[in-house]
């Protein structure tokens, strides 16, 4: 089995490498594809759509197997269970289970990711404080395993090995098959928009002050400053109860994606967003409009709200050549507000203005390489520049060791470009990270599963 040699990048543009890139399109081209790479003595590692920030999903100079033609949706039943390939988008997903009543209990916030992809960085949503992570909702899983053969998983089939694939980078086989549970939710939310002068009124908001909501999220002007630093907009959004499943109008409405080809010329507005001013003054302007709605509700349909990051599809396109670094740190509550203002002030002293900065709630989940806190998490999208990534990494590195992981503090490697092992390590806790390569020891011995994170990351430490 011979693929075509591919340059392949991490969505943040910041990593790449070359790669031969085989794409099955059945289970079964799946397993020779996986055996055949370890006839041939060479490593392997599965690839979604390839929206992991940095080098998850990469395999410097050997075999990459894209799992997107593995796209079929096998079957749904009456109480929610759906059986489906790993190729399948999380948006296709969404498209089919809308026009039936149900959706997804967690969805990231773009539509694009695989659901192979979504397992294997075990993603989050906007309701990450109430519902937990991706792999919670997932009941089994099919792994092709370094020999070819499958082996199902579950929480009562295997499940040491079953939570270490959720969240394992797929760096223990290619999931091929998994059935998960669907809800049973409206096609439209109803979303409030409020204004908050300060961080702290943020984290007051969104851990429940106004009332229970079913989904939260807060944006932060990075480039506010003093009294204002972290302020913001926080969106609560809340199911539409007593519509199941939206009339034929609103579901055709959410399905179709307005506009897209008009949206993906929209990309050359952001270009504002490459100069320091130019953050500061779209921040401003969003958030002194914010302010005099706040407290405004609107309803939508609910693909517009979760898939936020799609309404200018491709908008990373703005920051090339350099790319995007996301520095996303999860952060337990007690400590949450101090880390997060450190984080912001320490942006602002090197001057390179987050062009985007997002804070969630979260709470602890089972997954054996979690990234979960019963806390908060920031995301900062910094566009990179080749003069300005020097100091950029120095600031990162040392706020990751000075002031984030002492305070207890976790990273999530699908957004990661830049953690040492060492600091890989300390986020994951040691005790997880050798109980996850212990498994990885016993079901893939010659370490047939490899990817650029892998040998950046984990291999040091497998090693030390
Ligand atoms: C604009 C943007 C917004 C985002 N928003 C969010 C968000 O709100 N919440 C969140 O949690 N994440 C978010 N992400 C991150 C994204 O959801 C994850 O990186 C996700 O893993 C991407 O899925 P993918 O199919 O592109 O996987 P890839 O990036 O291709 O792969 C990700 C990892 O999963 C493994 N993998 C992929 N397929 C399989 C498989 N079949 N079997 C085993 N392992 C596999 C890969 O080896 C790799 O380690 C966002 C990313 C972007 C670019």
């Amino acid at each position: 089995l011979t693929g075509q040699q591919v340059q392949l990048g991490g969505w943040g543009m910041m990593a790449h490498s070359r790669a031969e890139v085989l794409q099955p399109d059945s289970v079964s081209a799946a397993q020779l594809a996986v055996s055949d790479a370890g006839r041939r003595r060479r490593t392997a590692i599965p690839r979604g759509s390839g929206f992991s920030y940095g080098d998850a999903a990469l395999n410097g100079n050997s075999l990459v197997l894209d799992t997107r033609r593995l796209s079929r949706i096998i079957g749904l039943d009456g109480q929610g269970l759906v059986e489906v390939e790993a190729g399948v988008t999380i948006g296709d997903l969404c498209r089919f289970a809308t026009r039936r009543g149900w959706w997804p209990p967690v969805v990231p916030g773009t539509g694009r990711p695989t659901l192979g992809g979504c397992v294997g960085a075990n993603v989050h949503g906007k309701n990450a404080y109430i519902v937990g992570t991706f792999g919670e909702h997932v009941q089994e899983l099919d792994l092709v395993l370094p020999d070819g053969s499958l082996l199902t998983c579950s929480e009562e089939r295997e499940p040491d090995v079953f939570r270490a694939v959720i969240g394992g980078y797929g760096l223990l086989g290619v999931i091929v098959r998994m059935r998960m549970r669907l809800e049973r939710q409206p096609s439209r939310l109803m979303v409030e928009e409020i204004a908050a002068p300060h961080l702290t009124s943020i984290m007051h908001i969104l851990s429940g002050s106004l009332g229970p909501s079913d989904h939260a999220v807060a944006w932060i002007d990075a480039c506010a400053q003093g009294e204002g630093r972290g302020r913001g907009i926080v969106q609560l959004a809340r199911n539409l109860n007593g519509d199941s499943g939206g009339s034929d109008r609103e579901v055709g409405r959410s399905g179709r994606r307005p506009f897209t080809r008009l949206r993906s010329a929209l990309w050359p507005l952001l270009l504002i967003l490459r100069t320091n001013q130019g953050v500061g003054a779209l921040n401003s302007a969003r958030y002194e409009l914010a302010a005099l709605n706040s407290g405004r509700t609107s309803i939508g349909p609910r693909e517009r709200y979760q898939f936020f990051h799609d309404f200018i599809p491709d908008w990373r396109r703005a920051f090339r050549p350099g790319g995007v670094l996301q520095y996303q740190m999860f952060v337990p509550k007690e400590c949450a507000n101090e880390v997060f203002l450190a984080c912001l002030e320490a942006a602002q002293e090197i001057k390179q203005a987050p062009i985007l900065a997002v804070l969630k709630r979260h709470r602890t989940d089972p997954a054996l390489l979690s990234y979960g806190v019963d806390g908060y998490s920031l995301s900062l999208d910094f566009p990179v520049t080749s003069t300005g990534l020097p100091s950029l990494r120095d600031a990162l590195h040392r706020l990751t060791d000075e002031v984030v992981l002492p305070a207890g503090g976790r990273f999530y490697l699908a957004k990661d470009s830049i953690l040492t092992p060492d600091q890989a390590g300390r986020s994951l806790g040691l005790d997880a990270l050798g109980q996850f390569l212990a498994i990885k020891r016993r079901i893939d011995p010659g370490t047939l599963f490899q990817s650029d994170l892998y040998r950046r990351l984990f291999a040091p430490l497998a090693l030390g």
